[in-house]
């Protein structure tokens, strides 16, 4: 067996979500919300499935859904991009990273990861055969600075893994911030894999810029999206891809022999979704806003230190002022004694651990959510101590 995955863990989103199920536990660890998606989203794909084509589509993936892509970030994001030689459709963000990495890293380049890294990234860098050279990132704001990204750069980095807004810390990385990035990288041939799937799901009136709005980054970026995030169908695992023609025809060998294709019905359904007037998308992100407002207000009251929360479906505690020093068993005390499944965000990282943070999700319903602050609050000092 290889050892890279034979030696892995099963991942802490699945191994949280079986405790959940054990202990009959409030599940607001692995990030999906509870609600079924946009109705209209929905029906097009069952309409497509009944009556459109349930055969291969085009491996760069189906032509309106390409074009839907360039279009959506003209209109959002004032970005060009042409769709028959910069856009490629893929079984998910997931699928997207792992074809980007097997189509840039050879072995024995050096790969730059930020950590705390969504739990894929490194298994999938190694796999590939690259180094990981990491960049480490701590609550409460989770930036990087220029020396930090400077010092991890060096002339065997082929490509530097990046992912904003950063899940798990829930931060979004501003125009300064990937100008910083763009400056570390002059004179490097590396290319910047992009895992932007939480690009809409951005609070307070904050908007997310794209590397590939970004001058020094555009010519080396491959951007990842994904319809999972951005209609809150984490099931449909439909992703995309944008990078420079030259990066993209390599993009296109990796996945011809990993997936090929992904369910033209589902296309069909994102190509239209993604066309649906930016007040949907308003309406989306208020909606989340408010949730996440609901489940600050909740976790402080209950006496948890909450960090600030910009984007994604998540928002985190810090145990530090508590005492706490060990957030995964924090974790495990909590699904079992208080019934709420969270993620210790120790999981995210591969050394030098922080362990005093732990996620939560809130795209769920009201109910779900105050039943859980119902049950942490009061409980909150005594599974510090325990
Ligand atoms: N993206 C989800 C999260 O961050 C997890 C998806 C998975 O379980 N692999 O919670």
């Amino acid at each position: 067996m290889n050892r890279i995955f034979a030696d892995l863990p099963t991942t802490i989103f699945e191994e949280m979500s079986a405790l959940a199920r054990t202990h009959d536990a409030i599940n607001l660890g692995q990030g999906f919300p509870d609600d079924p998606g946009p109705e209209d989203v929905r029906q097009k794909a069952a309409q497509a499935v009944v009556d459109g084509w349930n055969q291969y589509p085009p491996m760069m993936g189906l032509p309106e859904l390409r074009d839907a892509v360039a279009r959506h970030y003209k209109a959002h994001q004032g970005l060009d991009i042409d769709p028959a030689s910069e856009v490629m459709v893929t079984s998910g963000a997931t699928e997207a990273i792992a074809g980007a990495l097997l189509a840039t890293v050879t072995p024995g380049d050096e790969v730059v990861l930020f950590e705390p890294a969504y739990d894929a990234y490194l298994p999938l860098v190694r796999r590939a055969g690259g180094i990981p050279r990491i960049v480490r990132l701590s609550p409460p704001d989770w930036r990087f600075d220029a020396a930090a990204l400077r010092a991890a750069i060096g002339p065997r980095t082929r490509a530097v893994l990046f992912n904003n807004p950063l899940n798990p810390a829930g931060c979004l990385y501003d125009a300064g911030d990937l100008a910083v990035l763009a400056a570390a990288l002059d004179g490097s041939e590396a290319v910047v894999i992009s895992d932007e799937v939480w690009e809409h799901v951005v609070f307070d009136g904050r908007r997310h810029v794209s590397v590939l709005a970004v001058p020094g980054l555009r010519e080396r970026s491959v951007k990842i999206g994904s319809a999972g995030k951005i209609f809150n169908l984490t099931g449909w695992k439909v992703g995309f891809v944008v990078a420079p023609p030259a990066v993209m025809r390599v993009l296109a060998k990796a996945h011809q022999f990993i997936t090929f294709t992904t369910p033209p019905n589902l296309q069909t359904a994102v190509a239209y979704g993604l066309g649906k007037p930016a007040a949907h998308f308003e309406a989306m992100r208020h909606d989340l806003q408010a949730r996440r407002d609901h489940l600050q207000k909740g976790l402080s009251a209950a006496g948890f230190s909450v960090l600030p929360s910009a984007g994604t479906y998540f928002i985190n505690v810090d145990l530090a002022p508590l005492g706490v020093s060990d957030d995964a068993a924090f974790c495990r005390r909590m699904v079992a004694q208080a019934g709420v499944a969270a993620i210790p965000v120790s999981a995210f990282y591969s050394q030098d651990h922080q362990r005093s943070v732990v996620r939560f999700c809130f795209a769920k319903k009201y109910e779900t959510l105050d039943a859980a602050i119902e049950r942490v609050s009061g409980a909150v000092a005594r599974l510090a101590r325990a």
